[in-house]
């Protein structure tokens, strides 16, 4: 499922974030950077040790990470150049600013992969394992910020949500259609006029491949059709 905001795609796949081969993955990680369970769990163990290696450091330097903020290290082994980290909230109720918490861990990461010229950004499900954030909840902040972040921000050509697993990714794709509705399908009268238009006589006469607009043609039964009007030809006439 895809859809186009701004100058980029928005793209929800079902698949494991660590075949994804993209700029930059983004990881549900937590503050102590230390590996873990989950897709955090996944991403190390595919991408190898470099990984913790670089966490350390970075906590080393800075502190453990605070949700919604959001770091970035090599990809290791793994096909995507670089890993992002970010920190999402633990759901406790809603009441405790889980959605903003929520919606910055997706704006900073997409801000961070900017500010380092990735384009092409793939995220897992941002605290819907674990951390317990219900996924129709969260699917709706994830993509309401992913959108307004490609409209008023942008700098990105994808953001792809890797979907793990089939209820995730139904939770995803209904969210997406309520913010953003496929393109209407042709109903059947509209369908029918399109017909009918393409087989009218014009106004002008230029059905008929004439030189000059005429006044009025004539149908099968002599009936003549004044400009201006329309009316079905059939073949022959
Ligand atoms: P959190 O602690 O933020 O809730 P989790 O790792 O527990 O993070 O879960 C976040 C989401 O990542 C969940 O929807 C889970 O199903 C999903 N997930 C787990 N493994 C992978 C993977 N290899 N690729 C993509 N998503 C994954």
């Amino acid at each position: 499922m895809e859809r186009v905001v701004g100058k980029a795609r928005l793209t929800l796949v079902q698949g494991d974030i660590t075949r994804q081969k993209v700029d930059v993955i983004v990881n549900a990680a937590n503050p102590g950077l230390m590996g873990g369970g989950g897709v955090d769990g996944a991403i190390h163990a595919a991408g190898g040790p470099a990984i913790l290696e670089e966490c350390k450091a970075i906590v080393a330097r800075q502190g453990s990470l605070p949700a919604g903020q959001a770091v970035l290290t090599t990809g290791g082994r793994l096909p995507a150049r670089y890993i992002i980290h970010t920190v999402g909230p633990v759901w406790r109720g809603g009441d405790q600013g889980e959605p903003e918490t929520l919606a910055s861990a997706y704006r900073e990461s997409l801000r961070l992969a900017v500010s380092r010229g990735l384009k092409t950004v793939a995220f897992s499900s941002i605290s819907t394992g674990v951390y317990g954030y219900p996924v129709e909840l969260a699917a709706r902040v994830c993509l309401q910020e992913a959108a307004r972040f490609l409209r008023e921000e942008g700098g990105v050509e994808e953001v792809r949500m890797v979907l793990f697993s089939s209820g995730t990714m139904r939770a995803f794709q209904q969210a997406l259609e309520e913010l953003m509705p496929s393109p209407q399908r042709w109903e059947a009268p509209t369908f029918v006029w399109h017909v009918v238009s393409l087989t009218i006589v014009s106004p002008t006469g230029e059905a008929r491949g004439d030189e000059a607009p005429r006044k009025s043609v004539r149908g099968r039964a002599g009936r003549r059709i004044d400009r201006g009007r329309c009316a079905i030809l059939r073949n022959g006439t």
